[in-house]
């Protein structure tokens, strides 16, 4: 049986990443990545499945929901995932520079990142966004307007055949727009270049046990229905909505309790050209009622495979299944265990308003879809835009002290005790921050390796920021700026 290091399960941004890092921290790691389907990246990362922007707090107003004690917008949220973004942004820039990818045009561009409202009560929320958020250097260089012909030069769709209503806008130029699933594959091909390391599709993991030091992962060959066993020290489950079943077999202690609830999303899409080139931004808005924070409308600027389209929604959907491309109706009633099943029901009962945006969302007519575009885009018409399917969220379930047990928006890293498993459960605000959450990952796995002095070095090497959360330290600030401004030249983010 094959003895490795390392065993990623699944192809998408996550493993990719962490494959990645591990390697170039520790070049004598031996790692092989599973991937279910007979391409890579496939499944939520991939770039039709997800809304590609690089989030990092500019103009998603659903992460600053709060007000503080001053009645002011709080924006702490907004300014740590600004830095957690730099460190994707850092690492990629490092493998552009090093060989380990290239062209990086064909994942990351420059595309402004707007807010925008309208009506009086949310123009107020903006403004104390603004107000908030441009105090902070990052943010510096963001620009607020209530004036309707300054939106329109921003976005000029914005406006067009809207009537007197108040409305407002911040904007930010140096936003992005990211292929979450070209990085993927980019980095798992050089992983997979590497000696002692592999990567594999069409393999789906089927099962794990622990073994003396570490794992005995089973694949299956789904082309020809083989079957081997694997051996590693240590496994992430990278898997996506398949995370949770895995974790499940694998039995772990810290998996008990937490449930998994899928929803489904969609687009609408626009490919006309005269329409796609009339707008360049990412535009983000309030979230409509009981709208979970990942289905807050946007009308989007996309760049997919050399292509640009203009993206609207996600608009949310009723699903049982955990994986849109490899997943089974099933999914759901299978996951449900002994010891989850209570909370599961009770986080039914106490979310019912989201239960019933879901299925409203589900039945609404191409009418109503329409309706909500017109709020962004008033005069869009009907025979320009198609839906589509996009990518399945599982958000985490997880029983809380003496708690009904509560749906978790963000992202959760279950790790088992002995830390030879860890698996990520959850979505938001997903891919844009995956350096931020594999690094987790690793500093708990491998905590001797990062113990090294000179490991540590080269992890400053690669992400020079690392260090750098919410300061305003003058110094710092012009270190982190000098860092960032070398790592968009190298993603060719500035020409
Ligand atoms: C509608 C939508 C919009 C989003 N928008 C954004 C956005 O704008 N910005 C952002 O940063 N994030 C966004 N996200 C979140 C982001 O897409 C995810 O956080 C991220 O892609 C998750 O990556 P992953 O590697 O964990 O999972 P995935 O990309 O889903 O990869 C998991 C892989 O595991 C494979 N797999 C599953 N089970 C097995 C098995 N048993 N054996 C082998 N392989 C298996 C799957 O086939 C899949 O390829 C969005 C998500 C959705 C659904």
């Amino acid at each position: 049986m094959d003895e490795l290091d390392v065993i990623l399960i699944g192809s998408g941004v996550m493993s990719a990443n962490l494959g990645g890092l591990l390697k170039q921290l520790d070049p004598e790691l031996r790692i092989e990545l599973y991937e279910v389907t007979k391409e890579l990246s496939q499944e939520s990362s991939n770039g039709w499945n997800n809304a590609g922007t690089g989030h990092a707090g500019i103009c998603e107003v659903a992460y600053t929901p709060d007000r503080g004690e001053d009645g002011e917008i709080k924006v702490d949220k907004a300014i740590e995932i600004f830095a957690e973004f730099e460190q994707t942004k850092q690492f990629w820039a490092y493998a552009v520079r090093t060989g380990m990818i290239d062209k990086p045009s064909e994942f990351i561009n420059q595309v402004p990142h707007i807010s925008f409202v309208y009506g009086q009560e949310q123009v107020d929320f903006l403004r104390s966004r603004y107000k908030g958020m441009s105090k902070h250097p990052f943010f510096s260089s963001m620009q607020y307007s209530e004036d309707p012909e300054q939106i329109r030069k921003w976005a000029p769709l914005l406006i067009e055949g809207r009537g007197d209503q108040p409305v407002a806008a911040t904007f930010m130029e140096a936003g992005t727009d990211v292929n979450f699933g070209e990085v993927s594959r980019k980095l798992i091909h050089w992983l997979g270049e590497q000696g002692g390391c592999a990567y594999h599709v069409e393999t789906r993991v089927t099962d794990l046990n622990r073994s003396n030091d570490g794992w005995e992962v089973t694949i299956k060959n789904m082309a020809d229905g083989t079957i081997r066993q694997k051996r590693a020290k240590f496994v992430f489950i990278g898997a996506g909505g398949g995370s949770l079943p895995l974790l499940q077999k694998a039995g772990v202690d810290e998996i008990r309790g937490y449930g998994g609830f899928p929803i489904g999303g969609q687009w609408l899409i626009c490919e006309k050209p005269e329409i796609v080139e009339r707008h360049h931004a990412k535009v983000y808005g309030l979230s409509p009622g009981a709208a979970p924070t990942m289905a807050v409308p946007h009308l989007d600027s996309r760049v997919l495979e050399g292509k640009q389209a203009l993206l609207f929604g996600p608009y949310a959907a009723w699903t049982t299944k955990f994986l849109h491309r490899g997943g089974s109706f099933f999914d759901l009633p299978g996951s449900i265990k002994f010891h989850n099943w209570l909370t599961l029901l009770k986080v039914g009962i106490s979310n019912l308003p989201l239960v019933g945006y879901l299925i409203q969302q589900g039945l609404q007519s191409m009418n109503t879809r329409l309706k909500e575009l017109r709020n962004f885009y008033p005069d869009a018409k009907a025979e320009d835009w198609k839906l589509i399917d996009a990518g399945i969220r599982v958000q985490a379930i997880k029983k809380e002290d003496g708690d009904a047990g509560i749906v978790h928006f963000g992202t959760e890293v279950v790790t088992s005790e002995d830390r030879s498993i860890s698996a990520l459960l959850g979505a938001s605000p997903g891919a844009s921050v995956c350096v931020n959450i594999v690094l987790e990952v690793a500093r708990k796995c491998f905590g001797e390796l990062f113990a090294k002095e000179d490991v540590q070095k080269k992890l400053l090497e690669m992400i020079p920021t690392l260090d750098v959360h919410s300061t305003t330290n003058s110094e710092k600030i012009a270190a982190f700026e000098k860092d960032s401004l070398s790592a968009e030249e190298a993603l060719s983010l500035r020409k």
